[in-house]
């Protein structure tokens, strides 16, 4: 890393912009060590606040400076000093006649004369002497605060000029012991170090992005004059942020950049006849898809990219024709699911158009061991990279549901070859989310399903009104359509799991289900019969799969267009979106029925997933609800990627922000310049 050279420290200024004379001003050469400084170095803190400020997590003055309003004081009216009165917060706009300093026990207070042209009064500031100096006879002063008992108790001010910092003030996260007005304060104290903080962006770069200096940045935070000034503050601090990520991602990519997987020669024959076999055209976001990564495939670098699409969005299809461009350029695939029963579906949706274009394929799981020499394509659990299973030709590797296996088991599969690779995930992550997370992922999204899909309609109906629920399914069965019944989610052993699920098959097959051919799908099933039972149902031999939640993905059958959830309320929105998607793969309509308790037995947050459903099949859409719901900080993967330490990101709303600093951060590492990052750095 570079040091910030001394000529990178530009001219005081925010964005272009003179800062007002009010502003905190250079008191010299930044000094980086300074904000290190323990906070009883500034005045108003002694031992006793000292300690309330290190309960809040605060001991220097770069975590003062740090410390970020969670958000700001809507203005209040302005009035005239002789219309004063009652307890309201008011704005007065006067000018400083005279300052005096004053005593009482251990409080030190400032007392200013103000005038406007209706009255005057006394203004007071408690522990704040500093700024006498900016309170000299003549100064426009603009002051927020109450009538008080000693004239006008003054809560945020502006001095020496006519702006609105006072209308803005900053809310602090605080504590019982250490007030909002109190934090406030101390910042203000603080605020001259902003000038410390070393700013590690080149001033063209900075320019062309129209951020203002990381000083400038902390000082409007801290001190907005406009609501919309902090905002900006904001954003060059989330910049850093998000940029010192982005780089060591950037990093960490460009380590892998040694390892080299097979270019292959442009597509050919093999996969022009796949393409043609489809019974269907692939929608434009498949082709993009497929362009992006027939581009990477031309490449010796290794190709990792994250391919995101929602439930039944098309991306198998997409991942059948990496793996092929495998095979015809002489080389094998492979493709890696979390579990056996989606190994196995991806088999069998695979093997018969394999089998029609005369490519060999092996289903490779703990408890299938076929022979592996023939195959072109093999499939299966993490199995496949279990030793002695020989992948050396191995040129396209899909990793179907990519967050469920372990960094370490992908570090496996990669381990001594570098195939490229293609993840893949049904969990739509807010794309936000991806790029910080998964950073080192090139991105393709099928953002839309195909045009003949119709969207699930999803109801919610209370348990006592289940028998409806299930007069509607027995209507879709009567039709000649299938459906799937989930049991309730229930966490005990994975044995009683499937215990639960057979006695409520058997439940059904006696009662609201008795003419009809009822399966019953578990994760204790042997393979085989898990394999027998899917294919049936595939069939049409079996009109209800009654299963637990391994059908959450993979199984795929367009002919059934109805679910019932039974205690749906017990499931993770994610999870149910996942369920619901094994309906509505077909052109008919399809229907998902959730079941829960009464309303009022409900948690809020369990009413607010159900509504979320039945508002929306969009999953992106979803996620971000459900980030919302359960709050940023539990996210997957968010604390392993450092994410628990972005101060200043919000990252929803940061999105565009995001991606710039993804940009800056390859043309730094392009051009070997390394910028000193503050902020975090994920784990290597
Ligand atoms: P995903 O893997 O994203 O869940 P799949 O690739 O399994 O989705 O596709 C879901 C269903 O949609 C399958 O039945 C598949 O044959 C069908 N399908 C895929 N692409 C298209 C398309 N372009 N037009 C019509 N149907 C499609
Ligand atoms: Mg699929």
């Amino acid at each position: 890393m570079v040091e910030v050279a001394a000529s990178t420290r530009l001219p005081v200024g925010f964005a272009g912009l003179d800062p007002p004379a009010s502003w905190p001003q250079p008191h010299s050469a930044p000094c980086p060590e300074r904000l290190e400084r323990p906070l009883d170095t500034l005045a108003g803190v002694g031992p006793a606040v000292k300690r309330k400020l290190a309960r809040l997590g605060l001991e220097t003055v770069r975590d003062l400076l740090e410390h970020r309003p969670f958000r700001y004081e809507t203005p209040v009216p302005e009035r005239r000093i002789a219309d004063l009165s009652g307890d309201d917060e008011v704005v007065i706009a006067a000018e400083v006649l005279s300052v005096s300093e004053g005593r009482r026990g251990r409080l030190k207070f400032l007392r200013a004369r103000v005038a406007d042209e209706s009255g005057t009064t006394t203004a007071t500031w408690f522990n704040q002497p500093w700024l006498k100096a900016h309170l000299q006879p003549g100064t426009p002063v603009r002051l927020r605060g109450k009538p008080g008992r000693y004239g006008f108790d003054v809560r945020s001010y502006d001095l020496g000029e006519a702006s609105a910092t006072a209308d803005f003030a900053p809310v602090y996260p605080a504590s019982e012991e250490i007030t909002p007005k109190k934090l406030r304060e101390l910042v203000e104290a603080a605020l001259p170090h902003a000038r410390d903080f070393p700013d590690a962006l080149p001033a063209d770069l900075r320019q062309r992005l129209g951020l203002p200096l990381v000083a400038d940045a902390l000082t409007v935070l801290h001190r907005p004059r406009r609501a919309d000034e902090a905002e900006r503050g904001r954003r060059r601090l989330a910049f850093d942020e998000l940029l010192g990520l982005q780089v060591a991602i950037a990093q960490r990519a460009r380590e892998r950049e040694t390892e080299k997987a097979p270019a292959l020669d442009p597509h050919g024959e093999l996969v022009q006849r796949y393409v043609a076999l489809l019974p269907f055209e692939l929608t434009p976001h498949q082709l993009e898809a497929i362009g992006q990564i027939d581009a990477d495939l031309a490449r010796e670098v290794p190709m990792q990219r994250l391919l995101q699409g929602d439930v039944g969005s098309g991306k198998t299809v997409v991942a059948l024709y990496a793996l092929l461009r495998a095979v015809e350029a002489g080389y094998r695939g492979a493709l890696m699911a979390p579990t056996e029963t989606l190994a196995e579906q991806h088999f069998l949706t695979i093997e018969p158009l394999c089998a029609e274009l005369g490519v060999p394929v092996a289903l490779l799981t703990g408890s299938t061991k076929t022979q592996l020499e023939e195959a072109r394509i093999v499939v299966g659990t993490h199995a496949l990279i279990q030793e002695g299973v020989d992948l050396s030709d191995l040129a396209v590797a899909v990793v179907d549901e990519q967050h469920r296996f372990g960094v370490e088991q992908r570090r496996r599969l990669t381990q001594g070859r570098s195939p490229h690779v293609l993840h893949m995930t049904a969990t739509p992550i807010p794309r936000t989310l991806a790029l910080t997370v998964y950073g080192d992922l090139a991105v393709s999204e099928i953002a839309k399903p195909p045009a003949s899909r119709k969207p699930v309609v999803t109801s919610w109906v209370t348990e006592e009104r289940s028998a409806e629920a299930y007069r509607r399914l027995r209507k879709h069965l009567a039709e000649g359509r299938q459906a799937y019944v989930v049991c309730p989610l229930i966490e005990e052993s994975e044995t009683s799991v499937a215990r639960a699920a057979e006695q409520e098959a058997d439940r059904l097959r006696r009662a609201e289900l008795r003419d009809f051919r009822v399966g019953c799908l578990h994760g204790r099933l042997r393979p085989a019969e898990r394999r027998e039972l899917m294919q049936r149902f595939k069939a049409r031999e079996l009109d209800v799969l009654v299963a637990t939640t391994v059908i959450e993905v993979g199984v795929d059958v367009p002919n059934a267009t109805i679910m019932i959830v039974q205690e749906a309320d017990r499931f993770g929105l994610a999870q149910l979106h996942q369920l619901r998607g094994r309906v509505g793969r077909g052109a008919e309509q399809s229907f998902c029925l959730l079941i829960s308790r009464a309303r009022e037995e409900l948690t809020d947050s369990a009413r607010e997933r159900l509504e979320a459903l039945v508002a929306s099949t969009d999953g992106f859409e979803l996620a971000e609800r459900d980030l919302e719901i359960r709050g940023e900080g539990q996210l997957l993967g968010t604390r392993q990627a450092g994410l628990s330490d972005l101060k200043f990101t919000k990252l929803r709303a940061d999105r565009p922000l995001l991606e710039q600093a993804r940009e800056v951060a390859g043309e730094l590492i392009e051009a070997d310049v390394l910028v000193p990052c503050p902020g975090v750095a994920p784990e290597a």
